[in-house]
């Protein structure tokens, strides 16, 4: 194989360059690196979403050199009436660090000035990565798409994971009662330890149905958190209850699923889709982090020279949290 070095990056016009100092990994570097069929990836691509670190270049009177930031994990033209109802997603410029444009994992990333945000000085360089793709997601889950309410009860799939993890923090602030889908009972603790009110253990060879009826007994989510897909999916549409909502972010076990619709229209049930977030979605982020409102969970932090290990520990399903590289 011939590996050839990329010049260092000079910013555009409007963009500063980021020393990076932490970059968190999510299953989406995973999918670019295996590939998906059908998914084209600009080639070659530097991955990585999440990234924290010093400016190094910038003529931003508002970013001088040496300030301490984070970079927010997509791109948009931030004019478009679909960015300026904070729908960044379907903006037409709208692409994502690592995966449609060059991310992270890498001594410097370039960006636009405008989607990059200061460091909570709280958070050290690998928190603050800790803090972007996975907790965004997980807020514009629960608030923008469920509209989550106090008093409701959330079940979070995958709850030890990086959603997964801050959807339970932020559900519980929201002022629900989260139960929380772990694969193993050693992530019970931790799991509890971030505000959920009860864990339920689906080993690996576990059947759903069986572990949700035996924890629970009837139907009672008013809204589910899933990044899981096939594995989860049935069963926990199953213990729904009327008018719940479930929101889907991912499928890393699985993208095609079963659904009995009578459940959907009986019970009045919504199926929603949700992609990332918005930069005001980032800023409330990071603020609540700031507060000490969202705790980051950082499961590792390996050398930038280590990024196969690190995405074999993200493969191997057993982390806690986030995995951090650092060039
Ligand atoms: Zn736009």
């Amino acid at each position: 194989m011939t590996v050839t070095l990329e010049p260092d990056p000079l910013p555009l016009p409007g963009h500063v360059r980021i020393r990076v100092r932490a970059c968190a990994l999510n299953h989406l570097d995973t999918w670019v690196r295996r590939g998906i069929p059908g998914h084209h990836f600009p080639l070659p691509l530097i991955p990585g979403s999440d990234v924290s670190g010093v400016i190094d270049l910038s003529d931003s009177p508002d970013l001088p050199i040496g300030t301490e930031v984070v970079a927010a994990p997509f791109v948009s033209c931030g004019q478009c009436a679909a960015c300026r109802a904070g729908n960044d997603v379907g903006c037409p410029s709208y692409a994502i660090l690592g995966e449609n444009i060059n991310g992270g994992c890498a001594e410097y990333v370039c960006v636009p000035a405008t989607h990059v945000l200061r460091k909570p000085p709280n958070l050290t360089f690998p928190e603050a990565a800790s803090l972007l793709l996975a907790p965004l997601t997980a807020y514009h889950m629960l608030h923008a798409r469920a509209r989550v309410m106090a008093g409701e009860t959330v079940l979070v799939t995958a709850a030890a994971g990086g959603v997964g993890t801050a959807a339970v923090q932020l559900a519980s602030r929201a002022g629900a009662r989260v139960i929380a889908l772990v694969g193993a009972d050693t992530k019970r603790e931790a799991v509890l330890a971030l505000g959920a009110s009860e864990v339920v253990v689906l080993p690996r060879d576990g059947d759903p149905s069986a572990v949700l009826k035996e924890a629970l007994g009837k139907p009672a989510f008013d809204v589910i958190i899933d990044s899981v897909g096939d594995r989860t999916f049935e069963a926990s549409v199953r213990f729904l209850k009327r008018f719940g909502r479930l929101v889907t972010c991912g499928a890393t076990a699985g993208a095609a699923p079963t659904l009995d619709l009578r459940r959907v229209f009986f019970l009045s049930l919504s199926i929603l889709g949700s992609t990332m977030g918005s930069l005001p979605e980032l800023a409330d982020v990071l603020a609540m982090a700031a507060a000490g409102r969202l705790k980051p969970v950082v499961h590792s932090v390996l050398p930038l020279a280590e990024l196969p290990t690190a995405h074999r520990i993200l493969e191997a399903r057993e982390v806690i949290g986030k995995v951090i590289v650092e060039p």
